[in-house]
C-alpha cells in the first residue's frame, strides 16, 4: 500500500479505517501487481469543502461540486475517491482496462470488492456517475450524518 493512501485512511473516520485497509489490500491482490490502488480523497473538512464549492460560483473555474461543507459524505470521513497507479508510476483513471489480463476492466474488480464490503460505487448514480469514488452504505446521507455529535477530533459519534 503506497504512503498516500496510508495517510489518507488514517484521517477516515475511525469506525471504517480497518475496514478500507482490508478493502486496499484486496484490492491490491485481485489486481495482481501492475495496477495499484490509490486513495486521492478521503476526509474533506467543512472549510475545504466550501473552497471546492465557490469554485465556479464566486471563484473563477468551471463549477466541481454541487456538495457545500458538510453534504459531502467525503466531510465525515465515509467516502474515498480512487485511481490507479500504474507500474508504480503514473496515475489512471482508466475504468476499462484491464491490466492484469483477467477479462475483467481492474475498476471493476475494485468495485465488486468494494461491494463486498458494503461501499456504494459513485458510477452506479443515475443523475451525476462519479466513477473514482466509494461511500460506506449505511452511513452515506449528509444530512443524518449532519446531525450527530462531534467528538474532540471533530468526527461524529456513532
Ligand atoms: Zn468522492
Amino acid at each position: 500500500m503506497d504512503k498516500y493512501t496510508e495517510q489518507r485512511i488514517k484521517k477516515l473516520h475511525p469506525s471504517v479505517r480497518n475496514e478500507v485497509k482490508n478493502i486496499i489490500e484486496e484490492c491490491n491482490k485481485a489486481l495482481t501487481g501492475k495496477a495499484k490502488i490509490r486513495i486521492t480523497q478521503g476526509l474533506r473538512t467543512f472549510k475545504e469543502q466550501d473552497d471546492l464549492y465557490n469554485i465556479g460560483r464566486t471563484k473563477k473555474g468551471k463549477k466541481l461540486t454541487r456538495a457545500k461543507g458538510g453534504q459531502s459524505i467525503h466531510n465525515y470521513g465515509f467516502a474515498v475517491d480512487i485511481c490507479l497507479i500504474i507500474d508504480n508510476k503514473q496515475a489512471s483513471w482508466d475504468t476499462l482496462k484491464d491490466w492484469d489480463n483477467d477479462q475483467v476492466a481492474d475498476w471493476f474488480e475494485c468495485v465488486k470488492i468494494f461491494a463486498k464490503f458494503g461501499w456504494n460505487w459513485g458510477g452506479n448514480w443515475k443523475n451525476f456517475k462519479d466513477l473514482p469514488h466509494f461511500e460506506k452504505k449505511g452511513y452515506n446521507d449528509w444530512r443524518k450524518l449532519s446531525k450527530l455529535k462531534k467528538d474532540e477530533n471533530d468526527y461524529v459519534i456513532l
